[in-house]
This record gives structure tokens, C-alpha cells and sequence, in this order.
């Protein structure tokens, strides 16, 4: 799916509205709210959409009749109007195929949302069904057998689009109640017993809904018509929401007071308690209480001391900053919300299990630890479960072993056994900071608090290189520690530094996204640093950021990454770094420019020399454009081609949105450009007659064999907006102009 802003491709449905198209065009999504009314008269709203969607049925591939699309309901919500259609195939209903039609009540058909299913084979009719209904029953009857109350309803054949899913049974926490277990078991052995088509795939089902009690549950068995066998089986139940308190990450992130300790009040450590929803609850247990269990992680005692988890007839957990249930709801919270944001960034299959949390283990020692099933958390003075921090990093290690079992303790001598999960922590809270200056860089700064500090806090700001004394002295926690700091910088080169919130979020799941791809793709005994960053490289999709990353571990000194001998660039405020000014890359400095449009050493002139004073362009004026290209590396940069464009949208796309700036003059060639010190060589004049008053962007791309612009090496068919492509290749820069009228 793409989304379409303002083009002309479907003038009867898009002048002014937002689509989405589907990879052959096919209109998914539309919506607009500048529409005028369709009718002044008095109308039914399932025929004003049918109508609306027969005159558009070009946009979404159907044919004017819509002979397949049946009305299944209107909604009427505080005078908001929704018309429902569902498809049919040959009579038969089509799972998930809906059409919504969104309308107002003067006629304003304001959005459009079609599920539509393209592409179903004509041989799914009903004839083709070789088991009936009476067969379909026995199946869910059979398989939901150890359940003492049930309620099967009636079989309905359909066509239904097989898809992987989040639904299929599974044991929620370790100790579900029996007929719940040997229901999954069944299930799953069934499952197992036959292929599963391929997602995507149509096969036409018996379509079953069972309610069971004792356990509370909605399950929904599919039974394939023709072959008569069990195609799938869904957990339709939803499950609680909850409320509670929590620290977010902990008090001393949250407050920038790193003087807080065990030792301040109740009262002010509950300050820095956030009021949070507790998600995928369970429902209540036979006993009618609501616990701290879930799917992806549930509370058990298995390890002294002993303390009984919460149970509460609402779901509400609210606890003190010092009340031992605190630590479940800290452990719940934080594991169930990671998890779900690991769902977010398209990592369903990694840590399934719901792993087992006892908030208060190891007999009271200041220790934590998980064999990648179950994590223990211990105490010493501040319990380790109320940092947040903590938390993540042990769940970090239940997703190395569940991504490569045994590389949670296999990898230290590179670093990643311990420096994965401190990353995880210093990356995903970043955003936490009140004040960065004195928290940010401190792993488990509550934990490891200077007033209850046992041992000197592990810090994620370290400079150290790869290839230094400090990494070869280092012990395991030490490496993941340098580890970490190298790769909290790219982080930070990447947006982390960003004061543009988005940009900031974007680089957090970026590089988490990077760093679990490449974790999957390494041994896990004995990897060595470089096949990691190597891995880092290749996780990036259209090696978008492959400079970014290479740089900084060159600088680094990893293994195998060398600076580039031939590095040409255009100045930005910087000498062709990806950090600060200097090139120093300080901690305490931000390694983001945060205005990629103002690079100096692209400007125009009113004359014909180089030299000339820079004016500000006007729109009609004709003028010159300029480029200095510079070379950072320690070789001769052969021939160099310099290219610039103007932007044709607002949206700045690359290719789509950028033209030559000077048609008779796409590029201009460089023979050679020697490396620092020597000044660079400026390029052109690009002739350019700026058209209209108001702010124009010029993209400049040195191209390069030595080193080539990344849009050189990007796939056919690319599109990658001008934000995603600017910062990340100092082969590319943006100049921002006001063309005066
Ligand atoms: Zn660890």
C-alpha cells in the first residue's frame, strides 16, 4: 500500500482527499473532508452509498453493478453515518471484505474503506464443498470436548482468506486453567496435523463459533470444506484493560534528580509515578480476580522470598512507590508494553512465550537474571524490578534467546550478550529524560543510584574505541557497555538527537529495528564485531543509512571498517561528519544538524563569476547556482557529477518530486577533487529563473565512483522522501531559498 497525496491519477475521487492504493492502484482508503453535500433532497444513506460507490467504481476495479457487494448495516453515531457492505463470491459470504462508506448527514460522503478481495478463484462455489455442515460441527464439537459448558453455533459456509495472525490459541500464562490447556493442545496438534496454505490463500470453510465457560472463552474453529480437515482456530475473547501506576522508565530519569534514593520519601517517589493502562489482561480467574497476566508476560512465585502476587476484583493496580506489588505492575507494564511495541515494528514472531516474572526472587541478593523463559528479579537495596531499565534489559536477553538460543550469554566477548539489552534500555526510554544533561548516558541510574550504589553505574557514554586498551582490558558488562555507547550514537546520528519529536521516535525504532535484524543474522557463540555491524548494513532496507553506519564504526575502530579514501562532500556546517561540527562527536553535544536547508556552499550569484557576492534569488530574475565539492578522504576523488534539482511538490520525494534545475545543464562534471586540506572546487553556474515568490529547495547530488551518492545505488522503483536521504549522505545536500517577488 502507498498513500497518494493530491495527484491527478483518479480525478473522480481525489481532488483534495487522502488515498491509499494498493499495489495495482486500486483505490483502499479515501478520505476528504472539503466534499460538498450530494443531495439537497431527503435520502437513504445505503443508497447514497451505493450510488457513490457505483459512480466511482473504476477507482476501487469493480464493475458499475456491484453485483457482489450485499448492505450489512448503517451505523448512526451522534448523527455520523457508516454504511457497511460485505462481499459475496458466488452467494458466499467473503471473510474480512468489508466496504465502509462514511458520510454526514446533509449527504457529505466525507471517507471510503474497502477490504475489498480481488482475485478469488471462480472454483470456489458452493458445489465445491465435499463435507457439509453436520461434518463441520462434529470437528468444533470434538475439539472443544474438555470444555464442561459450550455453545457451538451454526456452521456457516464461506470463503475465507487464510492469513497469519495473532489469534490462534495459546497458553497465556503458565499455568492456564486445565480445559483451557488441553483445549491449546488439541488445537495445535490439529493444526499441526495438516499443511497450511500459503497467506493469502482462498479456501472456501465451514466457519464454526463456540462459546465456552469455565474457562470464559469465544473461539472460532474454521474447518476446510473440501479436504473436511481443521484449517484454523482463533481466540476471539477480548481481554481486560487495567489500570495502575508506574515509574517510566524510573524517578530519577523522570525527575533529572540523579540525588534521589531508596532513602527519599514514599511520598516524593510517588510523584514520579505515571498513570498507565495495563493491556491483554486476562479475564478474571474462577476465583473473580483479576491478575497480572497476560500474553506476553505473567507473574509467578517460584523463587524466594515469597510474596503473593496482586489480585484485585477490578482490574486496578495502584501501589505505592515501596509496596512490593509495585514491582509486578512495573514488570507487567513495562514487558507487555515492549512487546507490543516489538508488534508495532513487525517483529510477531520474536518472544511468543508469555515469560514467567517473579518481581522478587534470588532471595533478597541485588541480582537479576533469566534462562530466557522466565526472569527473576532481586533486590539488594532498591528492588531491581522498580527500575524500568532493568526490566527491559532482562527482557532483552529473553528476546536474544528467543531470536538465537544461547546468544545471551555466548556473545560476550563481542560485546552483544550484555550490550543488546543495556541498548534496548538507553534507547527506548530515551525520550524519558526531564533533564538529559544529567540522567542521559547512565544505565539503571535508580538501580544504581549514587546514594544506594553498590558498585560504580555501567554509563552508555563512553568514547572508547573498538581497537583500544579499555575495549581489550574489558570484562563482559564493560564491552556491552561500549558496545552500547557506539551504538547509542548512531542512534543518535540517526534523529535520536532530533529536537523534532518525530524524527527523534523514528530513529528509536529504526535502529532497534537494525539491531534485531541483525542479531538474527550472526552465530550465537563467538560472533565477532565485525560480522555484527556487518549485519547492521545489511538489516537497512535501500542502505539508506549504510553511510551513517560505517562511519561511525570506522571511527570507532571495529574490525574490518576503514575510513573511505575518496569521501567527497558539500559542506553543511560540517566537513562531511555525521555528528557535531567539530567532528568530535561529544557526548554532551548534539550529533544532529537539525536544519538540513541551510548548506552554505550551495548559493547563487546575479553575475557570471563564482566569486560574485551571493544574492537572494527573484522570482523571473535569471541567476547562477554554485556547488563546492570537497573531498574528506586521502585520495584524489577522480571524476565527480554534479547534479542539482528543484523540488516539483511539497512532499520532496525522491525521484518523483525533484526535476533538473537546469534542463540544458542536468550535470556538470568535476575531473578530479583533491582531498582536505585543499579548499574543494566549485561547480557550475546551474542557470536557474526561479518561477514564483516563496520558499525553493534545490537537492544537489555529487555522483561518484569512488564513492557514490546513495541515490546511485538505490532500487528501481525507490521512493524515499527528501528527509530520509539528506541527512544520512554527505553526497547530498539540501539549500533552502527565498525567492523574493
Ligand atoms: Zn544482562
Amino acid at each position: 500500500m502507498k498513500d497518494v497525496h493530491d495527484r491527478e491519477r483518479r480525478p473522480s475521487l481525489t481532488p483534495g482527499g487522502r488515498v491509499v492504493v494498493d499495489e495495482a492502484e486500486r483505490v483502499r482508503d479515501w478520505f476528504d473532508l472539503r466534499v460538498p453535500p450530494l443531495t439537497a433532497q431527503a435520502f437513504a444513506p445505503d443508497d447514497l452509498a451505493r450510488g457513490f460507490l457505483a459512480r466511482h467504481a473504476g477507482a476501487f476495479g469493480w464493475a458499475p453493478a456491484l453485483a457482489d457487494l450485499r448492505p450489512t448495516a448503517t451505523l448512526e453515531v451522534a448523527g455520523a453515518l457508516s454504511v457497511r457492505f460485505a462481499q459475496e463470491h458466488h452467494g458466499l459470504p467473503v471473510d474480512a471484505s468489508e466496504v465502509i462508506v462514511n458520510l454526514r448527514p446533509d449527504s457529505r460522503v466525507h471517507s471510503v474503506y474497502s477490504q475489498y478481495r480481488y482475485g478469488i478463484p471462480a472454483t470456489l462455489r458452493p458445489a465445491a464443498a465435499r463435507v457439509d455442515a453436520v461434518h463441520a460441527r462434529q470437528v468444533a464439537a470434538r475439539l472443544t470436548r474438555m470444555f464442561a459448558q459450550r455453545a457451538i453455533g451454526p456452521p456457516r459456509l464461506i470463503v475465507y482468506p487464510y492469513r497469519e495472525h495473532g489469534l490462534r490459541p495459546a497458553n497465556r500464562s503458565r499455568r492456564p486453567p486445565r480445559a483451557r490447556a488441553a483445549f491449546v493442545r488439541a488445537a495445535r496438534a490439529r493444526l499441526a496435523r495438516a499443511p497450511r496454505p500459503a497467506p493469502g490463500a482462498y479456501v472456501l470453510a465451514w466457519d464454526v463459533r463456540v462459546a465456552t465457560r469455565r474457562p470464559l472463552g469465544r473461539w472460532r474453529v474454521l474447518v476446510d470444506a473440501v479436504s473436511g480437515r481443521t484449517l484454523d482456530v482463533l481466540d476471539e475473547l477480548a481481554y481486560a484493560t487495567g489500570r495502575g501506576r508506574v515509574f517510566d522508565p524510573n524517578p530519577i530519569v523522570t525527575s533529572g534528580d540523579p540525588t534521589l534514593s531508596w532513602a527519599t520519601s514514599t511520598g516524593t517517589l510517588n510523584k514520579q509515578r505515571a498513570r498507565v493502562d495495563l493491556e491483554n489482561l486476562d479475564p478474571p480467574g474462577v476465583d473473580g480476580k483479576y491478575r497480572l497476566d497476560g500474553p506476553w508476560v505473567n507473574m509467578e512465585d517460584y523463587d524466594l522470598p515469597t510474596y503473593a502476587e496482586p489480585a484485585r476484583k477490578t482490574p486496578r493496580f495502584e501501589y505505592g512507590a515501596k509496596s512490593r506489588k509495585f514491582l509486578d505492575v512495573m514488570a507487567y507494564f513495562h514487558i507487555d508494553r515492549f512487546r507490543r511495541y516489538l508488534d508495532a515494528l513487525g517483529f510477531q514472531d520474536v518472544a511468543t512465550a508469555s515469560v514467567a516474572v517473579d518481581p522478587q526472587g534470588q532471595e533478597g541478593l541485588d541480582q537479576s537474571g533469566t534462562d530466557g523463559v522466565a526472569i527473576t528479579f532481586g533486590e539488594g537495596r532498591v528492588p531491581d524490578a522498580s527500575d524500568a531499565m532493568l526490566i527491559l534489559h532482562e527482557y532483552g536477553h529473553v528476546i536474544q534467546e528467543s531470536l538465537l538460543p544461547t546468544s545471551s550469554t555466548g556473545n560476550h566477548a563481542s560485546g552483544l550478550s550484555e550490550g543488546f539489552p543495556d541498548f534496548l534500555a538507553a534507547v527506548y526510554y530515551d525520550d524519558k529524560h526531564a533533564d538529559p544533561a544529567k540522567t542521559r548516558g547512565l544505565m539503571f541510574s535508580w538501580n544504581s543510584n549514587p546514594t544506594d550504589g553498590f558498585a560504580p553505574a555501567r554509563t552508555y557514554d563512553l568514547p572508547h574505541r573498538f581497537d583500544g586498551p579499555e575495549w581489550a582490558a574489558a570484562n563482559a558488562y564493560e564491552r556491552g557497555a561500549i558496545w552500547c555507547s557506539a551504538m547509542f550514537e548512531l542512534y543518535r546520528k540517526l534523529g535520536g538527537d532530533a529536537t523534532h519529536r518525530p524524527t527523534k521516535l523514528a530513529a528509536r525504532d529504526l535502529v532497534i529495528r537494525l539491531h534485531l535484524i541483525a542479531h538474527a543474522g550472526i552465530h550465537p557463540l563467538g560472533a565477532t564485531l565485525t560480522q555484527v555491524v556487518q549485519q547492521l548494513e545489511a538489516a537497512d532496507a535501500h542502505g539508506l543509512h549504510g553511510k551513517v553506519i560505517r562511519d561511525t564504526f570506522a571511527r570507532r575502530g571495529a574490525p574490518g571498517y576503514a575510513l573511505p579514501p575518496v569521501d567527497v562532500y558539500v559542506f553543511d556546517g560540517r566537513e562531511g561528519g555525521y555528528g557535531t561540527p567539530d567532528g568530535r562527536d561529544a557526548f554532551t553535544a548534539s550529533l544532529w544538524k537539525q536544519d538540513v536547508g541551510d548548506t552554505p556552499d550551495v548559493w547563487v550569484t546575479a553575475g557570471a563569476r563564482a566569486g560574485d557576492t551571493p544574492v537572494a534569488p527573484r522570482a523571473g530574475q535569471a541567476v547562477n547556482l554554485w556547488v563546492r565539492v570537497k573531498n574528506r578522504g586521502t585520495l584524489g576523488s577522480g571524476p565527480v557529477s554534479v547534479k542539482a534539482f528543484r523540488a516539483t511538490a511539497p512532499a520532496m520525494t525522491w525521484p518523483a518530486d525533484w526535476a533538473p534545475l537546469d534542463p540544458a545543464t542536468p550535470a556538470l562534471p568535476v575531473p578530479d577533487v583533491a582531498p582536505l586540506p585543499a579548499a574543494g572546487v566549485v561547480a557550475g553556474p546551474f542557470a536557474w529563473t526561479p518561477q514564483a515568490a516563496g520558499t525553493a529547495h534545490v537537492l544537489v547530488v555529487l555522483e561518484c565512483a569512488a564513492d557514490p551518492a546513495v541515490t546511485e545505488t538505490l532500487p528501481a522503483g525507490a521512493a524515499v522522501p527528501h528527509l530520509d536521504l539528506v541527512p544520512f549522505d554527505n553526497n547530498v545536500a539540501l539549500r533552502r531559498f527565498a525567492v523574493a517577488r
